[in-house]
């Protein structure tokens, strides 16, 4: 994909330094995983969702690291997952239950589990897993994780606007209370966002860009811009990567793949890629590990 197909992430300070902002769009980051997911009707809101909101996470906790986040079903039987990575790219993963609507939104308020794992910079993984909020809701939901794995107050909003049976917008914001914060402020910023908890209104006016959505969100609060940042949708899968994770099959598994002497098919989960393996390269795996 070219960079025409980038969406912009936006990050702001306001002026009394008592707010942290990030506000971006995503509609060609969604479009593109539910597109290369085949998903459809009611779930794509769902999907793009959950893609927002770890960007989000990622962008506020760990710009340059990766973030990658699970959401599973109230039966567990289904789940979404998104991985975004520190160049911007991100992709996702639809996994549903063989007997599950594959059009419906994934029930996920009466028992769904949100996981989160970002990479930190020592290399090891911080991981919190939080119960859905009844409501159901992903922004409700990446919140609980903000306040409850990462011990800071954090407002989100993700959303989108479907028309026809397909996201035409989608994006969202991250207001973060810094440790300066004046109590006045916090009463002020909370009654502005009321009217923001749900972006779909602005979305389905098209006023999806990063740039009008910190407009917005800080409309009459003297703010400066601090960086703007590109996400899409990208995957990292190649050759290398799919030989390296079938080398880690056990023996007897590449054996019987290579029983029948013929080029072996496979094809990348997130991006539906298709790859080659002939049984040369499979029969080199079997002498490395
Ligand atoms: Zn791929």
């Amino acid at each position: 994909m070219g960079i025409d197909d980038a969406d912009n992430v936006l990050r702001a300070l306001t002026d009394d330094g008592g707010f942290r902002v990030i506000t971006l769009e995503t509609t060609s980051t969604v479009r593109g995983a539910i597109e290369s997911q085949q998903v459809k009707g009611g779930l794509c809101r769902t999907f793009a969702d959950v893609l927002t909101g770890t960007i989000l996470v990622r962008e506020s906790m760990s710009p340059d690291l990766r973030v990658q986040a699970f959401l599973q079903s109230d039966d567990g039987r289904s789940r979404l997952v998104a991985d975004s990575l520190p160049d911007g790219n991100t992709r996702g993963l639809v996994q549903l239950a063989k007997d599950a609507n594959p059009t419906a939104e994934m029930p996920i308020g009466k028992g769904g589990i949100l996981q989160v794992a970002r990479t930190l910079h020592n290399g090891a993984l911080h991981q919190g897993v939080i119960a859905v909020p009844d409501s159901g809701s992903i922004s409700a939901a990446f919140m609980t994780y903000m306040q409850e794995s990462e011990q800071t107050v954090t407002m989100i909003s993700v959303g989108s606007h479907m028309a026809g049976g397909e996201i035409v917008a989608a994006g969202g914001y991250l207001v973060q209370l810094l440790p300066e914060l004046r109590e006045d402020l916090l009463a002020i910023m909370t009654e502005r966002l009321k009217d923001f908890e749900n972006i779909e209104p602005l979305l389905a006016q098209g006023k999806a860009s990063a740039a009008y959505l910190l407009e917005e969100t800080l409309y009459g609060i003297p703010f400066a811009r601090v960086a703007e940042r590109q996400v899409r949708f990208g995957c990292t899968c190649s050759q290398t990567r799919l030989a390296a994770s079938l080398a880690t099959l056990p023996r007897s598994d590449i054996e019987s793949m290579l029983a029948d002497g013929k080029m072996l098919d496979i094809e990348c989960d997130f991006c539906r890629k298709k790859y080659e393996f002939s049984p040369e390269q499979l029969r080199g795996l079997l002498t490395s590990n």
